[in-house]
Order: C-alpha cells, then sequence, then structure tokens
C-alpha cells in the first residue's frame, strides 16, 4: 500500500475549528476556503459535518422553503449572458406583460398550500418604473396580509424605491452579486457590478433585508468564486442563494464550468460548505441547478444550507412540491414555519404520513410512455405563461 488515500496526520484539515470559528460569527480564513473549493486534502464528510454544526447552531433542523413567481418575463434589454431573458439570448421563452395583482396573489396563495415559508417574485428588466413600483407594493401588501414572507427580485433600484417597497411591507429584495467585480465585465456589460452593490447598499438603507447570491459555473476561476463570498459576508447578506449554472441553449454562457473544470456533485457540495465557513450566520440556500448538479447528493446539501426553492427556477423546471418535502423530511430536516399549526393542511398530512411510515401507492411503470434522460435542459415556458 503506497498510502496515496490516506490523508495524513500533517494534512489533516482543522475541521473542529472551522466549526468553532462559524459558531462564533467569525470568517473561516481564505486559504481555508481555497482549499475546500480546490478539494485539498478535504474529506468529504467531515467537511459537511463541521459546515453541518455551524448550519444547526443558527438555525436547527429546519429548511426554509421558497417558491419563485416570474411576475414578468423577458424583453429585458440587459445583456446578462446566463438569461434566457436576456436581449442577447436566443432561448426559446415565451415572454409575457407583468402579470396582474390578482394574478400574482392567486399564485402566491397556491405557493402558500404547498408549504411555502416565503415567496419570491421576480420581474424581468433593468429596474422597475414608477408604475411597476406601484404595482407590486399593491400585490406585496395583499401577500403580506396572507402570512406569507415577500421577496422581490426587480433589477436596479434608487432609495425612492426601495423605502416604497419597504413601506408595502416587502421583507427581503433580491438582487445577486453573481460574481467578483474582476469577471462581472465578462458576463454583463449593460451594467457593473458597482451598480449590484449600490442597489443592495439602497435596500440596506431601507431597512430592507437583503438577499443576494452568486451563480457558480460562468467559467470563473476559484479566487472569482472566493471574492463574491466575502463580498457577501461584507455586505452581510442575509439571505445568500447559490446558484450552479444551467446550460440553457440560446444563451451567450452556456457551458457550466469553474477552475477551469465542469462542476461535480462533490465539488456543488463543496461550494456549499465553503459559502456556509464563509457566511456562518446567512441563509445560504440551494437555488437553480440543485437537481441537475447536486444530483444524488442533495440530501447531503442541507447540511451546509438550510434553504431552497421548490417547484421550479426562472425559467426551468424543478423538482416537484411533494418530492422536495419528502427529501427534506427523509433526511431529518423540518420545513421552517413560523407556527407549525398554520402549516398547510396538505403539508401536515405529508408530514404525519411521513412519521406513520406511509408509503404513497406505487404506480407501475408504462414502459413505453416512460421519459427519457433529457441531455440539456428544458426551458419550461408554458407553467410560467
Ligand atoms: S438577469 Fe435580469 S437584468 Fe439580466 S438579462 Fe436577465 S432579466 Fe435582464
Amino acid at each position: 500500500m503506497d498510502g496515496t488515500h490516506t490523508m495524513s496526520s500533517t494534512n489533516a484539515r482543522p475541521y473542529r475549528q472551522w466549526t468553532q470559528a462559524g459558531l462564533d460569527d467569525r470568517s473561516i480564513d481564505r486559504t481555508d476556503a481555497a482549499d475546500i473549493l480546490n478539494g485539498n486534502a478535504i474529506d468529504t464528510l467531515s467537511l459537511v459535518h463541521a459546515a453541518g454544526e455551524v448550519r444547526r447552531g443558527f438555525f436547527g433542523n429546519t429548511v426554509t422553503i421558497h417558491v419563485l413567481d416570474n411576475v414578468r418575463n423577458g424583453a429585458c434589454p440587459e445583456d446578462c449572458g446566463y438569461c434566457g431573458q436576456s436581449r442577447d439570448s436566443d432561448a426559446p421563452i415565451q415572454p409575457y406583460k407583468l402579470k396582474s395583482v390578482d394574478a400574482i396573489v392567486d399564485d402566491a396563495r397556491r405557493a402558500q398550500e404547498s408549504g411555502a415559508y416565503r415567496f419570491c417574485m421576480a420581474i424581468s428588466g433593468r429596474g422597475p418604473g414608477e408604475r411597476e413600483i406601484e404595482h407590486m407594493c399593491d400585490a406585496i401588501s395583499r401577500i403580506k396580509a396572507m402570512g406569507l414572507r415577500t421577496c422581490l427580485s426587480a433589477g436596479l433600484l434608487d432609495d425612492d424605491k426601495a423605502r416604497q417597497l419597504r413601506d408595502a411591507g416587502l421583507d427581503r429584495l433580491n438582487h445577486n452579486l453573481n460574481t467578483s467585480r474582476r469577471h462581472y465585465p465578462e458576463i454583463c456589460t449593460t451594467h457593473t457590478y458597482d451598480d449590484r452593490v449600490d442597489t443592495l447598499r439602497a435596500a440596506k438603507d431601507a431597512g430592507l433585508g437583503v438577499c443576494s447570491g452568486l451563480i457558480v459555473g460562468m467559467n470563473e476561476t476559484y479566487e472569482d468564486l472566493l471574492d463574491v463570498a466575502y463580498a457577501l459576508r461584507a455586505v452581510r447578506a442575509e439571505s445568500i442563494p447559490v446558484n450552479f449554472l444551467l446550460p440553457i441553449e440560446g444563451n451567450r454562457v452556456n457551458n457550466p464550468t469553474s477552475g477551469g473544470r465542469p462542476l461535480d456533485p462533490q465539488f456543488v457540495l463543496r461550494v456549499l460548505c465553503m459559502m456556509r465557513l464563509v457566511n456562518p450566520t446567512a441563509e445560504i440556500r440551494i437555488a437553480a441547478g440543485r437537481e441537475a448538479h447536486l444530483r444524488s447528493l442533495q440530501p447531503l446539501g442541507l447540511y451546509p444550507a438550510n434553504s431552497l426553492f421548490m417547484e421550479g427556477y426562472l425559467l426551468t423546471e424543478g423538482q416537484a412540491a411533494g418530492d422536495t418535502l419528502r427529501m427534506i423530511l427523509d433526511a431529518g430536516f423540518t420545513p421552517a414555519f413560523d407556527n407549525p399549526a398554520e402549516a398547510p393542511e396538505s403539508l401536515r398530512r405529508l408530514i404525519e404520513g411521513h412519521a406513520n411510515g406511509s408509503l404513497p401507492h406505487a404506480t407501475p411503470t408504462d414502459t413505453a410512455g416512460a421519459p427519457e434522460m433529457r441531455a440539456t435542459l428544458k426551458v419550461s415556458v408554458a407553467k410560467k405563461a
């Protein structure tokens, strides 16, 4: 035996110190964070345990479930290379105008009945005008009255608009940094990294919670990932969606690689652990790409992360609500609710059935009609229209 696969004590990683730093709300050192991304003498289960202890310290075993509603699709004048709604994309999406307030509220009600904790609305475009702000303020105040938390992604915002949204009851503004300042011009030229930072500042000054994350897999270096991880720490983002690039046909940025390598489930898991250990108290959300890039390791992702989307993303399909909830329960976690007694009936039945060990009825497979494995992701058009 040559010992190639045996981790020597000299390069064993200080997993316990990482956990302790996190529990003290300190980020791990950048060199350690780089080693995690590189997989340099990293034992995956020890790392997952270290990050999981930090997550448990701040969030227990709860998972916050978000449902995303694309309230206006396409026709965006910006050139974000990863986005199917961009002016430069040939992705086969079906654009539609801003949904009516009633339609948005109906979507929120359905999300609430499926077990959502927070309803996230997204409007395509560079930034909203006054009419759109008023429209969204109306929707937000009605959704808040239902007892659902709200988040809005609306592009660039100034101080006045951020304050109007806060006054309507908006809890959080989502505006992702997406990547590092250095790499930003590679993915977008119609606005800058600093424009994005300004919007986050306006949200903070207005007293809104800040949800800001990244997209992994846009051909960035690991140093870029570290830059954005620590930048999110510097702005104290309270929620960090970690997206993994989905290769949508027709988009300019379309080949998921990071550090010159394709994404794989072990790397994706290490990114989530790194994000937890750099941002110990933030809500770390496994966002787009969970199913495609974590694959069979999805339940392990719930150890570093405490939040996820269900029922799909802006333009692509995702795991359905029932399957997501079962995965959460099977892994020993529980959906977050301010008041569990107010959980929707369907979710309570699922949780009780899970506790009783009852299984859904198996359905014989119709092999003739069985879906084939999809090599590329299908853009979900009909669902959003
Ligand atoms: S990410 Fe937003 S701003 Fe950029 S192209 Fe897509 S919709 Fe437009």
